[in-house]
């Protein structure tokens, strides 16, 4: 069955903010089951799923800054609130019967395994779902970018990036009725029509290193199990 498949391992990069629903802030139970059964889908089939969770739901040391803390404590707050997203999935997998594991950038024993590459991808292989939590463990980046890095260091055959809108669109498709959406571009024609597709730090290691985004629509059921098996589903980025 996994030959079918159009991507074997793949990078799903889900926002904080996603988790709130349609309360805003902290975690919805109904997304986290939606979501869950979105990934069981995909692992029935032999897909080899890594997850990267944001933090927005809870906090950001943007958000921090601007009202006097500083940058760099509100951005650990920040990556200890994608730890807290981590295992808030981590326990809905399980609860949906996936075997998982919660890997963190920053050590915390008695919750989560270190971030280690080599046991990442063993996990991978062994059909486990790895959530990769505090985001690459360093001030001033983003979830986006670690889905980016980790994605390139697992060697994952595409970043998928789940949001509320179905793809990339030529205009705000909430502002601009005759907006369109891309089915495909390319990473240069993003730049070009300065398009927003993920942060250019987020954007730049994915084309410089050969790696494909798409970026889709997480809410609609069944999205994610198209998208594996090769379905025109939201844009593709390429080089
Ligand atoms: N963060 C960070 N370094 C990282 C990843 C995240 O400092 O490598 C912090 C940063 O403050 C960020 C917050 O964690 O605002 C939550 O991540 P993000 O804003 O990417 O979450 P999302 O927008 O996807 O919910």
């Amino acid at each position: 069955m996994a030959q079918q498949l159009k991507y074997k391992r793949i990078l799903l990069k889900l926002s904080g903010e996603a988790l709130a629903g349609q309360g805003g802030f902290g975690i919805d139970p109904t997304i986290l089951e939606q979501y869950s059964k979105e990934v069981k889908a995909i692992r029935d089939l032999g897909v080899e799923v890594a997850i990267v969770i944001g933090g927005g739901n809870i906090f950001r040391g943007i958000t921090g800054e601007r009202s006097g803390m500083d940058r760099v404590q509100g951005d650990y707050m920040g990556m200890l609130a994608t730890v807290i997203n981590a295992m808030a999935i981590q326990s809905s997998l399980e609860q949906h019967g996936m075997y998982t594991r919660v890997m963190s950038a920053i050590k915390m024993e008695q919750v989560c395994e270190p971030y280690v590459r080599r046991r990442a991808v063993r996990h991978l292989e062994k059909g486990r779902v790895v959530i990769f939590g505090a985001g690459t463990g360093n001030p001033y980046f983003t979830t986006d970018t670690t889905a980016s890095l980790r994605a390139i260091e697992i060697e994952a055959d595409v970043v998928l990036k789940g949001t509320r809108v179905d793809g990339v669109y030529t205009a705000d498709p909430l502002k601009d009725k005759t907006a369109t959406r891309y089915t495909t571009i390319t990473f240069n024609d993003v730049y070009e029509k300065k398009l927003s597709v993920m942060d250019l730090t987020a954007f730049t290691l994915c084309q410089e290193n050969n790696l494909p985004i798409i970026v889709f629509d997480m809410n609609r059921p069944g999205n994610l199990l198209r998208l594996v098996q090769g379905e025109d589903v939201g844009t593709l980025i390429t080089v």
